[in-house]
């Protein structure tokens, strides 16, 4: 077994139980990528069980704290169980689900969503890189679920120096379809798990998708604008909504705005899914930054409008950068909200926490000379869990804002 010996102090986040091992933590050490090895204090402690990635910063990722614990398929399988028993207590209102999420299931590197009878599995570090077959094995056992997809295809895996992997990993006839659909909340939607993004879709949003529908309703949203809308959810979400309030006999309509054509296609199919046609809602396919300045000068107004960006901070590096972004379109989008209107934004970069995206939203209110209530925080859904020991899990966050 080979060991890797920390540098005197550096022992400190690992008795909190927090997994990772970064490159200016060892003293001496190294083995083969996704090779266990066991983790010693600078006076030859045990510390923990980790898999060693040699070209990550994250050098070593933690298995188990446990001195006895073997590094096996019994362990792997065991893991796997507790996450997919864990899921059983989160409430889960979908055939969308993540069943495992990294470090928060005790599996650094491993994403698993469900789409219902489909897993598509992300892996983003050498240590599940080399268990993959027994954790594969390990799934469709617990799950009974016969179709496997891999999307591997993410930065964070070359920063493992590993490349990309894609593909299906286990299927048991032809036609071997990417298109799914899972059923969320009251609605249907289609997603493409081969050329979407991350997995295929942003189950992470599922829980205030479900409060945007509930506000549409409760407040009658006639003229909703979903700003960089994916593949429309919570476009489908507001309408839902809309429909019940029945505005839309009254001309309530919804524009959704994304720089992405073939998000803009899937939206428009998840619409018409729904029961929505091209009299409910406008697509654009613009840049949103331009759009919601164009709507200002042609003082259009919305009852409601979402915000969910892609990452503008990738890490603390680009936090300056991104603060400004973020600023920028909360400034433009308080501005077009009529008094009463209801602004859901959200920031999901890890290197923006909660109390800057509330500063950067408060500062862009400020400048655009609006107040607003804060009516609600939001934050990823259950399933994409924070633990206590790994604060890093707490990447999305959002805040509701009703304009004063
Ligand atoms: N709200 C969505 C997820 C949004 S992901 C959901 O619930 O599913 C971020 C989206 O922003 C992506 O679809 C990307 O194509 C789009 N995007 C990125 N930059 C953009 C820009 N400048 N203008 C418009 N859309 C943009």
């Amino acid at each position: 077994m080979k060991t890797l010996r920390l540098r005197e102090g550096k022992e400190r986040s690992l008795l909190r139980a927090h997994p990772w091992i970064f490159d200016t933590a060892i003293a001496k050490g190294g083995a083969d990528a996704g090779e266990t090895v066991k983790v010693e204090s600078f006076d030859g402690a045990f510390l923990a069980w980790a898999a060693y990635s040699p070209a990550s910063k994250i050098k070593a990722r933690v298995w188990s704290f446990d001195e006895k614990q073997r590094i096996d398929e019994a362990f792997l399988d065991g893991l796997i169980e507790q996450a997919l028993h864990s899921r059983q207590l989160f409430q889960i209102q979908s055939n969308g689900v993540r069943l495992v999420h990294g470090e928060s299931d005790g599996l650094p590197g491993l994403i698993v969503d469900q789409y219902d009878d489909t897993l598509v599995l992300q892996v983003l570090s050498c240590g599940v890189e080399r268990f993959k077959s027994i954790l594969v094995a390990s799934l469709m056992k617990h799950t009974g679920l016969e179709r496997v997809y891999e999307r591997s295809d993410t930065q964070a895996r070359s920063l493992e120096g590993l490349a990309p992997s894609t593909g299906w990993l286990s299927h048991p006839q032809t036609p071997k379809n990417v298109l799914l659909q899972i059923e969320e909340h009251d609605w249907r939607l289609n997603l493409d798990v081969e050329q979407g993004h991350k997995t295929g879709f942003y189950l992470d949003q599922r829980e205030s998708r479900r409060r945007f529908a509930e506000y549409a309703h409760r407040l009658s949203f006639e003229r909703v604008l979903n700003c960089f809308c994916y593949t429309g959810g919570f476009s489908v979400a507001a309408s839902v909504g809309m429909r019940r309030a029945g505005v839309f006999s009254k001309g309530g309509h919804v524009t959704s705005i994304d720089s992405s054509a073939s998000a803009l296609k899937m939206a428009d199919e998840n619409m018409r899914l729904n029961g929505f046609s091209s009299e409910h809602h406008t697509l654009m396919d613009a840049d949103v930054n331009a759009s919601l300045r164009l709507f200002l000068q042609e003082s259009r107004q919305f009852d409601a409008i979402v915000l969910d960006p892609p990452k503008f901070a990738p890490s603390h590096a680009h936090v300056d950068r991104a603060a400004r972004a973020y600023k920028d379109i909360n400034r433009l989008a308080l501005q077009l909200l009529r008094p009463g209107g209801v602004l859901f934004t959200f920031s999901c970069s890890g290197g923006v926490s909660a109390e800057l995206f509330h500063k950067i939203v408060a500062s862009a209110g400020a400048d655009a000379h609006v107040d607003g209530f804060i009516a609600e925080r939001l934050q990823g859904a259950m399933d994409h869990p924070m633990t206590l020991n790994f604060p890093e899990g707490d990447y999305l966050k959002g805040l509701v804002v009703i304009r004063k």
